[in-house]
């Protein structure tokens, strides 16, 4: 079987909000972002051959990924190099099963971190080592979390060369298992247990990279999900979605995505415009609504993000939207036709998740079960389709939910149970930048 040949040996990116700024794909994963904080976007979008996509199960996973991965990358990263870095980056297993009658559910949540932050974090760690190890300057991966995307980010990056890592965490404000995962690895992971809310900890992480001082002392960048090298490898899953699904099923799936940041369903759009079949797709919102309002008013306005029982998705203002605006060329009806958008609410969510635990013994968590409320209902709107969710975590990252919503203790998987019993080594700052930058500049 034959691929097309890569034309674009270097793709470049641009900047979204200034499009004279290009760069390649190196210097977008060590920048992370361009001018006015815009994100950047590929130049073109490579599409998947025909063939490739029609005959997809015949090809293991390691290549489907590294097919999805390299016209982005180009010569880069040499193809030996990054067919390990593919192969690292989706190490475990990505099952699609069936939940209902009309209904699969793509499990992201079998990676070290049990959610499907790891993916991302393991190939732009991966990435940034690789494009690093000539660099005689460290870089500092400096990242702000309310949970999920530190302890991807710890993994990802732990013992990486070159690389030390400060991940600044709100003090008591998540849960013990995100906990752990940011403090008990030690080396090269840096956690800093901050006296303050989320927002202190981003405002801390913004000071940062607009200090000159420290900018011209150390090389500092971000992992959060606006990075090329964390959203791109997030197409990988679309692509083994379809691989599982057309195996079973001969109509295209409604792909319904549980969404904060619009970083993973973005994913999903790009790869259905490389070729990848889909029906529909659907983000599923918690009561953070700004895209639901928007697709309903073409207004866009952002709020401030309320707390819910799926707060990886509490984000009030979802940075990858202009990506998603971009591919459909801001078209608007365009856009209506190929997403929609719905908002549910934490009393659905617990019902959701006991009604599906009740007839189907599948144990939703929050995330997963916002997914499934909406697609469920679109379903049966449209009796004639069937779609697939995204389960984005393992229940026993949120317990407290799924046992207020079944009254069951969620079973903790063994590469938890030794984690749990590891020591926590983390630094309580006051949420001032003269303390950051202490730390920062005394590494
Ligand atoms: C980050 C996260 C999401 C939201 O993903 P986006 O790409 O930000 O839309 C959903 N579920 C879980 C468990 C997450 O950690």
């Amino acid at each position: 079987m034959k691929f097309p040949n890569s034309k674009n040996k270097k793709m470049k990116f641009y900047n979204l909000k200034h499009k004279d700024e290009v760069v390649n794909f190196k210097e977008a994963t060590i920048k992370g972002q361009g001018k006015d904080k815009g994100l950047f976007f590929p130049e073109n979008i490579p599409q998947l051959s025909e063939d490739f996509v029609q005959n997809i199960e015949k090809y293991s996973d390691e290549e489907i990924a590294f097919q999805c991965l390299k016209d982005f990358v180009g010569d880069e990263i040499p193809e030996p190099e990054l067919r390990k870095i593919v192969s690292e980056t989706i190490a475990f297993d990505i099952p699609l099963k069936p939940i209902s009658e009309n209904i699969d559910v793509l499990e992201l949540f079998h990676g070290p971190t049990l959610a499907f932050k790891d993916v991302g974090a393991r190939f732009m760690s991966r990435c940034l080592s690789y494009f690093l190890k000539d660099e005689t300057r460290k870089v500092t991966v400096l990242v702000a979390t309310s949970g999920d995307t530190g302890g991807a980010v710890a993994n990802g990056f732990y013992k990486v060369p070159n690389v030390e890592v400060v991940i600044l965490y709100p003090k008591n404000r998540v849960s013990p298992v995100q906990e752990k995962q940011l403090t008990a690895l030690g080396e090269n992971i840096k956690a800093l247990e901050v006296e303050g809310s989320f927002d202190d900890c981003q405002k801390l992480v913004k000071q940062a990279f607009s200090d000159e001082e420290t900018n011209e002392k150390i090389l500092l960048t971000s992992a959060n999900s606006i990075n090329v090298a964390r959203w791109l490898p997030q197409q990988i899953y679309y692509l083994l979605a379809y691989k599982q699904w057309k195996q079973k099923h001969s109509e295209k799936p409604v792909i319904c995505v549980p969404s904060g940041n619009f970083g993973n369903i973005c994913a999903g759009i790009l790869a259905y415009f490389r070729g990848i079949p889909a029906e529909h797709f659907i983000a599923a919102c918690n009561a953070n609504d700004v895209i639901p309002n928007f697709l309903q008013t073409e207004k866009y306005e952002p709020k401030e993000a309320v707390a819910t029982l799926s707060n990886a998705m509490d984000v009030g203002d979802p940075s990858n939207f202009v990506r998603i605006l971009e591919l459909l060329h801001e078209d608007f009806d365009e856009l209506k036709n190929l997403i929609s958008s719905t908002s549910v609410s934490d009393k659905t969510t617990l019902q959701t998740i006991a009604e599906v635990y009740e007839k189907t013994g599948y144990i939703l968590e929050p995330h997963g079960a916002v997914a499934y409320s909406v697609l469920d209902e679109f379903l049966q709107n449209n009796p004639d389709k069937k779609g697939l969710i995204l389960e984005t975590a393992h229940p026993v990252k949120f317990p407290k939910a799924v046992e207020k919503a079944i009254q069951i203790d969620v079973e903790i998987p063994e590469e938890l149970i030794s984690l749990m019993q590891q020591e926590k080594k983390s630094i309580v700052i006051q949420p001032e930048f003269d303390a950051l930058k202490e730390m920062l500049l005394n590494q």
